[in-house]
């Protein structure tokens, strides 16, 4: 699996050539993927990697999964878009599948998932004026510190992380931030113009920060209990990757609104929503909110056909299965060179040893290795393998890991 040197010429050339063309918004990992199959890449030299990122779920079922792409190709063959001015016959198959999947009655399909965020913030803000009483322009929501909801100027008002936000204001203002895991702090936040709590169950970004247990029971509870509505933003952590459908299902909680993004796409095309009950997505009437691609035929095609695998439980199976076996091999790591492993299911935040190096260079190392993975915050890496990853795939990366940490700065 060594690049010969003629191979890293042509890698030098394909990133100078992407780093002259682009603004430098993104500082990506020096490999040029051409070709993918399942949990595999193959770079423009022909060298392999496990994708260890998938996409940062996006890819919950491995690269070009053959039943998504013939649902893509069929309906590529028939039609592509109609916008919401008009029907087409993709459109209610789908909602319903969604929106059965989630047990919930009503779908507001987008693309992105920042959309569905901002679809969430919007639907809570006139859900309060309309029906809890909030006086006019009084609106808050109640969010967590180290959230990633997503690049919009108001979905970074209310982010804590400095990258994110700096010099993108004026902010949008009406949230309120308090610490994630705390349920008193969220209680004292609450009150009587707050509309919604916005919460991601598994904070992704922060490093796949699970929350205390008996937490988001107690989101439920509080939000029940003063007349708020529970935003649950399962963009990355939703569709399987837990090893359950969502990963509230993990504490019996149902939210009030689901906001589903990456996976639900398949891999194929940018395919969000949010999923809710009449009593909460009823408050929408024609032309106050839209998209011009949401749920389009290919969206729709592409996003019943990710429904259809999720029904069967299968991926969510597999990532609790091969969830445990990944975490147990992580665990043994820690104290040689690992501080601490977090996570559910196939998705694993991993602090190093910051005294043996940063995430980035974790992360260089591995791709020399053929396992592509992502930093996060200094020397936290996040491991979130397509679900149809093999266990012996799981332990050659790890293995690589292993061979990794023994390097030293
Ligand atoms: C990725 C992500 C988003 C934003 O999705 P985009 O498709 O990049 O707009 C929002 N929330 C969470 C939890 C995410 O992981």
């Amino acid at each position: 699996m060594t690049a010969g040197q003629g191979d890293d010429g042509q890698l030098a050339d394909a990133v100078a050539a992407a780093e002259r063309w682009t603004a430098h918004n993104y500082h990506p990992l020096p490999v040029v993927v051409a070709e993918a199959t399942g949990a595999w890449v193959t770079d423009v030299s022909g060298r392999r990697y496990l994708d260890c990122l998938a996409g940062y779920s996006a890819l919950n079922f491995g690269h070009r999964h053959p039943a998504l792409i013939t649902a893509a190709q069929t309906q590529l063959d028939r039609l592509t878009l109609t916008s919401r001015a008009f029907l087409h016959d993709q459109f209610a198959d789908f909602c319903r599948g969604l929106a059965e999947l989630c047990g919930m009655e009503l779908v507001v399909p987008m693309n992105t998932g920042a959309e569905a965020v901002e679809t969430g913030i919007k639907v809570a803000r006139k859900w309060g004026y309309q029906v809890k009483g909030v006086p006019e322009g009084q609106a808050t929501i109640v969010v967590a510190e180290n959230n990633f909801h997503g690049r919009t100027t108001t979905i970074v008002s209310f982010s804590t992380d400095k990258d994110a936000r700096d010099d993108y204001g004026p902010y949008t203002p009406g949230f309120r931030i308090v610490r994630y895991g705390d349920l008193a702090a969220l209680a004292e936040a609450i009150d009587d113009t707050t509309v919604a709590v916005l919460l991601e169950p598994i904070q992704g970004e922060a490093g796949v920060l699970v929350p205390p247990p008996g937490y988001l029971p107690g989101v439920r509870r509080l939000c029940d209990e003063r007349n708020v509505l529970f935003l649950a933003d399962e963009i990355q952590s939703g569709l399987g990757r837990t090893g359950a459908t969502f990963a509230l299902d993990h504490e019996a909680v149902r939210p009030d609104a689901y906001l589903l993004g990456k996976a639900l796409g398949g891999g194929i095309v940018p395919v969000s929503a949010m999923v809710a009950d009449r009593s909460v997505l009823g408050v929408l009437r024609p032309g106050e909110h839209g998209s011009t691609f949401g749920g389009n035929p290919l969206a729709c095609a592409v996003g019943s056909a990710v429904v259809e695998l999720l029904r069967s439980g299968e991926p969510q199976a597999r990532a609790r299965e091969l969830g445990d076996h990944l975490h147990q091999r992580l665990q043994s790591l820690v104290g040689h060179g690992l501080v601490a492993v977090r996570g559910r299911g196939l998705w694993a935040g991993i602090d190093i040893d910051p005294g043996r190096m940063s995430g980035r260079r974790a992360c260089e190392l591995l791709a020399e290795r053929g396992v592509l993975a992502k930093d996060t915050h200094g020397s936290t890496l996040r491991l979130a393998p397509p679900l149809v990853v093999e266990a012996a795939e799981l332990d050659w990366a790890v293995d690589q890991l292993q061979a990794v940490l023994s390097h030293r700065a």
